[in-house]
């Protein structure tokens, strides 16, 4: 028979949007040491948003995010839709026409009688085009962090000239922050990332959200099915792993850890291999399993 204090706990715990599927890793829960966290769409919001914008010249930063959301509207790439959000959030709105998909490089489209083109670093180097020093300086900084950068070119078919820049991030989740200084109060010893993401890409999130170097750790560039190593090589180490996350990848890692966690919508698989299910992509729901399992435990004892 199910002891009722448990029985009861998990009623509760379905209220506050917490499923138990195994109640076993419930009772770990309380003695958990590690907390992993998948990084994207579980820090970060895990879609792109406009985190910078530089005009080259004389162009200023609003004209140069007008003419790239003009260039971008018709495109359906994740980035040109972050640059369009972006621009009707400053109700910024010009119109393009002659759109064209440069594939693998970016987009083209005339505005207002002049060829512009958006693009990575490909188009940048098949245009030939070079920023001005000071443009070059802001780029070197957004990709150093980790965003990825745009270049806006006005172009003539051969030559183009660089008119702005902008920067694109997957945004850690403002609650991410919260969360990890929650489960240090709550006594949890160590904090780790895990992602397929560049280093640079991977320090960056961590500084941001308050990682403490040579206590917390960040497995970076981390193959989609080597994710469960990361599990098992911090279980060799003698710490217990509760593994948060939400993506396909993530299955195995999940049911490797001593206790697997899927948040928010999840992926079938996900939810599948995971023995607590948070309903909310909330990150700071993590506590409130720490403190379910150790207030259901402690009465039974
Ligand atoms: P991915 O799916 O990795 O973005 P793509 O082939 O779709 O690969 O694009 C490769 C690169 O080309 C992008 O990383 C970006 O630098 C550039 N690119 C593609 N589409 C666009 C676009 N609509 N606007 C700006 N840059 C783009
Ligand atoms: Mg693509």
């Amino acid at each position: 028979a199910i002891p009722l204090v448990i029985a009861l706990s998990t009623a509760v715990a379905a209220k506050g949007g917490i499923l138990v599927k195994d109640r076993l890793a419930l009772e770990r829960m309380r003695t958990v040491d590690a907390v992993l966290f998948d990084k994207t769409g579980t820090l970060t919001r895990g879609e792109h948003v406009v985190t910078g914008v530089v005009g080259g010249g004389d162009t200023s930063d609003d004209e140069v995010l007008a003419v790239a959301a003009a260039v971008e509207a018709d495109s359906e790439h994740p980035l040109a839709r972050a640059i369009v959000a972006a621009a009707q959030q400053r109700e910024l709105s010009r119109r393009a026409s002659g759109f064209r998909s440069l594939t693998g490089r970016g987009v083209q489209a005339e505005v207002d009688g002049d060829t512009y083109a958006v693009g990575g670093p490909a188009l940048l180097r098949e245009l030939n085009a070079t920023a001005t020093e000071g443009l070059a300086a802001r780029t070197k900084e957004w990709a150093d962090r980790g965003s990825a950068v745009l270049h806006l070119l006005r172009t003539d078919g051969d030559r183009a000239v660089v008119v702005g820049a902008l920067a694109l991030a997957d945004e850690v989740r403002p609650e991410a922050r919260q969360a990890i200084a929650d489960l240090r109060a709550q006594g949890i010893r160590k904090i780790v990332m895990i992602t397929g993401d560049a280093r640079p890409v991977a320090d960056a999130v961590a500084a941001d959200l308050g990682f403490r170097p040579g206590e917390d750790e960040v497995y970076a560039e981390v193959l989609p099915a080597d994710k469960d190593d990361a599990v098992a090589d911090l279980q060799r180490r003698g710490l217990r792993v509760a593994m948060v996350g939400d993506g396909v990848n993530d299955a195995p890692a999940l049911a490797r850890a001593d206790v697997g966690i899927a948040i928010g919508a999840g992926t079938d698989v996900a939810i599948e291999s995971a023995g607590v299910v948070l309903a909310s992509s909330d990150p700071r729901a993590v506590t409130g399993v720490i403190a379910l399992s150790r207030a259901s435990y402690r009465k039974m004892i």
